[in-house]
């Protein structure tokens, strides 16, 4: 089975191809990073625009990087939400209407399955049962994954997601956005001695997160300098940078080996754009290794966002239940749309 999958629900367009027999076939993705860089952050409405035009450029490139005719596909896959209303519109409006036009059916998917399904399209795949730590721009949250559409929410973070610090702390820093990979990269020559940032619940008991005061923290140490982040010397900005890092990387390390220690599972799962930071891996790896367990990360350009997660999380559900994409192209998406109202693929069996 051919699905095509859309990706639209913030600042990237996605398009993909995966087939349930050969896999992934092609994938084309344009990030309008660029675009909102000026701003300092996501602008939906030139998002959505945006979205307008890269969608059918997009879906033309991955139709001949595939070899395929559009003809061919058998069902399409698009972010429904969560996410901003009118880019997530752009995308169903494109799944919608091409279905019409192929008389093809449609299925709506959860952004947040997508990522987290994500690590399933590796070369080395984990199992279910496993834990996931979901740490995206607009998420933190650890979760209970016993097969497709069997999450149980763990923890989450009570304030700020985990991308969402990065990119809050990174601009404190004046290191423009999305600045999670330019603090981590900062990060790497800083020394790690000269600032001790808070652990926000390091030693609570439960599985939640808070990263609103870590950023003020950051905030606190740059208005030491002076009013802006220009007064700070590039080596005290690594050494902030390196404090932050730290902090952040220690607490999602805590409360991955809690999760892990308090379900007695052995698999670990990483998805979202802060899964492809090199130091949470580094701390990742290291921490597993020590209790014997296994960590998963998704291959870096499927870390954020993507229409490859998007056709895949598609493919495992009509696997599972064929007729859940439907010839009815009446769409509304859900911007706001909790992932533990999901529901495993009916007809499934217990994996
Ligand atoms: P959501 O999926 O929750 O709706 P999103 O789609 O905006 O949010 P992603 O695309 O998964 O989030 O991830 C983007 C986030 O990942 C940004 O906050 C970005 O700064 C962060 N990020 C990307 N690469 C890195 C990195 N190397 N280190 C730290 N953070 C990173
Ligand atoms: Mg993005
Ligand atoms: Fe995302």
């Amino acid at each position: 089975m051919l699905v095509l999958g859309v990706e639209s629900s913030c600042d990237e367009t996605g398009l993909a191809l995966y087939d349930t027999e050969r896999g992934l076939l092609a994938h084309a993705l344009h990030s309008q990073i660029a675009m909102h860089q000026e701003y300092g952050g996501v602008v939906p409405e030139l998002a959505s625009r945006d979205h307008i035009r890269r969608a059918i450029p997009l879906l033309r490139q991955t139709l001949a990087d595939a070899h395929v005719q559009a003809q061919e596909i058998d069902a399409i896959a698009y972010t429904q939400g969560p996410g901003l209303a009118g880019a997530l519109l752009v995308g169903a409006s494109v799944a919608c209407g091409l279905g019409l036009a192929l008389d093809k059916p449609v299925l709506g998917i959860h952004h947040l399955e997508g990522h987290l399904l994500s690590p399933l399209l590796a070369s080395k795949p984990p199992r279910f049962p496993f834990i996931a730590l979901l740490v995206s721009g607009g998420h933190t949250q650890l979760m209970r994954v016993d097969g497709v559409g069997r999450y149980e929410l763990l923890g989450e973070t009570l304030d700020d997601a985990a991308g969402e610090a990065f990119d809050k702390s990174a601009k404190l820093l004046g290191l423009g956005y999305p600045g999670g990979p330019a603090i981590s990269r900062l990060a790497e020559f800083g020394d790690p001695a000269a600032y001790q940032l808070p652990r926000p619940m390091l030693h609570s008991k439960n599985l939640d997160f808070s990263f609103s005061g870590l950023k003020t923290a950051v905030l606190t140490v740059v208005k030491q300098h002076g009013s802006s982040s220009a007064n700070i010397c590039e080596q005290d900005k690594a050494n902030i940078a390196r404090g932050f890092v730290d902090a952040i990387v220690d607490v999602l390390v805590a409360k991955c080996m809690t999760a892990l220690k308090q379900t007695n599972l052995k698999r670990l799962v990483i998805a979202g754009g802060v899964g492809a930071n090199a130091q949470l891996r580094a701390a990742l790896d290291a921490a597993a290794a020590k209790r014997r367990y296994e960590v998963f990360y998704p291959e870096l350009q499927f870390c954020t966002d993507n229409g490859a997660m998007i056709a895949f999380a598609g493919a495992m559900r009509l696997r599972e239940q064929p007729d859940a994409a439907r010839k009815e192209y009446g769409f509304g998406v859900r911007p706001r749309w909790p992932l533990d109202e999901l529901r495993p693929p009916q007809g499934a069996t217990t994996p």
